[in-house]
């Protein structure tokens, strides 16, 4: 029971109910209050009117009798009594009885003149004319009953609203949580998903609805990308660690089994794990730097112009190949000295290991409109179309540089990415003409 009133239906039919309630009484109470003032209007213009007439009567009249039978001729129960100055006291027909009755009778606060007299009513009143005391009571049973038969049908019809509005209501506002219900049951069938494909059913009303169903699977789908990401990212790091240290470890039993009668086995043994814990130390290196890139510092605005210029100098002292420098001087930006170094330091190193000696890299700076542009351009093989996206993946390696034992992870590319992407800024690589490619970023001015 507890439960059911919990429910958004009965909660909302609750609410509309009592408002309608409120509303009616408001209504009836105001229906009934005009109604009598507009009543008592009524029976006070009709006494008006009989005390009219009579005003006009000549004083020396003899028709006394008629005359006060005739105002009383359109209701029976309304009756007059005339004094005159000189003595005589007319009625109207049955007018004695009334006016004794209204001597009994209970006059009512709220509205002066009416009298209650043995269930019926009457507007009392008194005037003095020339020469005469006249009296009026003019019955208003009738247009009381009228009344009251109008309210009971204007509270049968209300009661009838109640009934009808509070069941479209109930039908309306559960249609609605009809449509919450599905989308809970819907959202812990999601919870509960090992296959990862389901999703929300979006209602196409009311729009409130459909949004946040919209958004719910927005949001799922980036959720189930970002899990899927980061367990394909575990995968790959357990893989990439994994086939270094087994191969260490296989060179450590040869030297523990071998080492001692084959001495000769021990040196290449040495400089293998030498140069695979070298690997090993760089890979975790950059996994670290792929961690750290997402933390966010404060920063102060550097000369990136001398950052690039110094480290591209340094690049071409060890580089086989020609390197040209187009930096333009001067050009400042708020960004992390070691974060742009490692920008720096892992395009200038590909386009050296994925080119030949031969091949020419060249490095640029500049700024145009409104944007700061690195561009480093080799000359080397270049890279497929369809690889242009994939290259930037964590692990991703293009088979060439598999099997052309050329070192690397393919974490590289991801960084320099992700740093970009930091700062807002966008990568994109190129062709380079007649051959090799272009890694193009560009950072907004801000
Ligand atoms: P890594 O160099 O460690 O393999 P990266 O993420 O830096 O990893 O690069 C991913 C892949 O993109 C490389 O394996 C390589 O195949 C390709 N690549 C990157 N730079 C170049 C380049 N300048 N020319 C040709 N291929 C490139």
């Amino acid at each position: 029971m507890k439960n059911k009133k919990n429910n958004a239906q009965y909660q909302l039919t609750n609410r509309f109910v009592k408002i309608l309630l409120l509303l009616l009484i408001v209504i009836n109470l105001a229906f009934i209050g005009i109604s009598l003032i507009s009543s008592y209007r009524y029976l006070n213009n009709q006494a008006a009117e009989i005390m009219n007439t009579l005003q006009e009567v000549p004083q020396d009249t003899s028709e006394w009798t008629t005359l006060v039978n005739a105002t009383t001729a359109k209701d029976d129960e309304d009756a007059v009594r005339i004094l005159l100055e000189n003595g005589p006291m007319y009625y109207s027909k049955e007018g004695k009885e009334i006016f004794d009755k209204l001597a009994q009778g209970r006059a009512l606060l709220l509205f002066p003149g009416i009298i209650l007299s043995e269930n019926k009513i009457y507007l009392y009143q008194k005037q003095e004319q020339a020469g005469r005391t006249v009296e009026l009571a003019v019955h208003g049973t009738q247009i009381v009953e009228l009344m009251v038969r109008m309210f009971l049908i204007s509270l049968l019809l209300n009661i009838l609203a109640i009934v009808i509005g509070s069941l479209v209501i109930y039908l309306f506002v559960g249609k609605w949580s009809k449509t919450l219900h599905q989308m809970t049951k819907e959202m812990s069938e999601i919870e509960t998903d090992e296959k990862q494909d389901l999703h929300l059913s979006v209602p196409s009303s009311p729009n409130e609805f459909r949004q946040v169903a919209t958004s719910f699977n927005h949001l799922l789908d980036m959720q189930r990308n970002a899990t899927k990401r980061e367990s394909q990212f575990v995968a790959d790091a357990s893989h990439e660690l994994r086939t270094p240290l087994s191969a260490i470890r296989g060179h450590v039993q040869l030297i523990k089994r071998r080492g001692s009668q084959h001495p000769e086995v021990i040196g290449p043994s040495i400089d293998f794990i030498d140069k695979e814990s070298k690997r090993l130390e760089i890979l975790m290196n950059q996994l670290l730097a792929l961690g750290r890139s997402t933390v966010e510092k404060p920063l102060s605005l550097i000369s990136l112009s001398k950052v690039i210029q110094q480290t591209a100098e340094e690049f071409r002292r060890t580089s086989k190949q020609e390197v040209t420098l187009a930096i333009e001087p001067g050009i400042q930006m708020q960004i992390d000295e070691l974060e742009i170094q490692q920008v720096c330091q892992n395009l200038f190193e590909n386009a050296a290991k994925y080119s030949h000696a031969s091949d020419t890299i060249t490095i640029t700076l500049t700024k145009i409109a409104d944007k700061i542009r690195l561009s480093v351009a080799d000359t080397g093989p270049g890279i497929p179309d369809d690889m242009k996206e994939r290259i930037f993946e964590r692990f991703y390696r293009i088979d060439h540089s598999r099997s052309s034992q050329v070192e690397g992870s393919g974490i590289g590319l991801s960084i320099v990415q992700s740093i970009v992407e930091k700062y807002h800024g966008a990568i994109q690589v190129r062709d380079n003409q007649p051959t090799g490619s272009i890694f193009q970023i560009d950072f907004p001015l801000k």
